[in-house]
């Protein structure tokens, strides 16, 4: 089955969505629903669950399948393999049906208790309302300096202003989610994305919890690619770098050549010199390597999105089948 074709997205659907990406979270699934439901229930609006298997390898699609079974408004989509958290809430952003959508993590960092926080805002007449953490719980000072130190560097290296200390958790409406559904790029960014498609948007500041159960899967070499994929997403100003820098070095050498050779019509040659030689090869062989990878992450890039695949297949799609307020068991 393919993602959006067969998919009607008619105002037959419910008018909040939420959204929940997981992989390997058969723990926590069961509290996340005990405690959205809870939520849910006294905002008293209609609702749906879009769950997304994203390839786990524990009993992840057996608990979305036992929560589909027990409740009529959950429903999840089981992809094929393990695609990655970006394209795994791509999946269920296309598969969502409600008015406005809720992005949520399975691990219970986001509290589901700001939904209704979320929701107002949209009523306000916002389009997106994101979840800014006021504190960062569990975390080392490094990830907290790295983070902070990558979303400046992203807003200065690129136009796109992006709201710090915040993730996915966020409410977006119908046309953001249209907006975003248009971009179909491999190399998924969803924090610049977000950003990219722009609407009225507001933060409500929020404490985050460490992780319920479960371990991250983040490690820093996935946080370091992560950084290197929205800055080379959203930004050529790398492979301008190596333009100035050869200009430097150009400018650099021609004015040595002239000392050199002032140098020697005054007072003659010496063949010393070998540490600033090798000194010098040895910098313009780096520089010149490190140029070309640039332009490798690039090339790769675009070669990537030149093939133009499909972001991901569904192995299964089970639609939630009651409408909103219909009785649980
Ligand atoms: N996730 C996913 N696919 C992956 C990795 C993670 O769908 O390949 C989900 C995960 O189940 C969770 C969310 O993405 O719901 C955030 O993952 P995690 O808690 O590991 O990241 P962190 O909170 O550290 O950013
Ligand atoms: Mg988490």
């Amino acid at each position: 089955m393919t993602a959006m074709a067969d998919l009607d997205l008619s105002d037959s659907g419910p008018t909040l969505s939420i959204v929940v990406p997981a992989y390997n979270e058969a723990e926590v699934l069961p509290l996340l629903h005990a405690r959205l439901c809870a939520v849910m229930e006294r905002l008293g609006e209609p609702w749906e669950l879009v769950l997304v298997n994203d390839g786990s390898t524990d009993g992840t699609l057996a608990a979305m399948a036992a929560l589909h079974r027990a409740d009529p408004r959950v429903g999840y989509v089981n992809l094929s393999r393990n695609f990655g958290k970006e394209i795994a809430l791509t999946a269920g952003l296309d598969h969502a049906r409600g008015e406005a959508v809720i992005v949520i993590d399975a691990d219970l960092q986001d509290p589901p208790e700001l939904i209704p926080d979320l929701v107002a805002g949209w009523r306000e007449g916002f389009d997106t309302v994101y979840a800014q953490r006021r504190q960062r719980e569990g975390e080392t000072w490094l990830k907290k300096a790295t983070a902070a130190g990558f979303y400046r560097l992203m807003q200065r290296l690129s136009g796109v202003r992006l709201p710090p200390d915040t993730g996915d958790f966020r409410l977006m409406s119908r046309r953001v989610v249209v907006a975003l559904s248009q971009l179909r790029e491999h190399h998924r960014f969803m924090k610049g994305l977000f950003a990219w498609v722009g609407y009225p948007s507001k933060a409500i500041l929020y404490d985050r919890a460490p992780r319920e159960a479960g371990t991250t899967k983040w490690n820093y070499w996935k946080l370091w690619n992560f950084a290197l994929e929205g800055i080379t997403s959203f930004t050529v100003m790398p492979l301008k770098l190596a333009t100035y820098l050869g200009l430097a070095i150009g400018l650099f050498a021609a004015v040595y050549l002239v000392i050199v050779v002032v140098k020697t019509l005054l007072v003659g040659s010496s063949v010393a010199g070998y540490p600033s030689l090798m000194a010098v090869v040895l910098f313009m062989g780096g520089a010149q390597l490190v140029t070309l990878g640039v332009m490798g992450e690039y090339l790769g890039r675009v070669f990537n999105e030149s093939k133009q695949r499909p972001l991901y297949f569904v192995e299964r799609y089970e639609a939630p089948d009651g409408e909103d307020d219909a009785d649980e068991d």
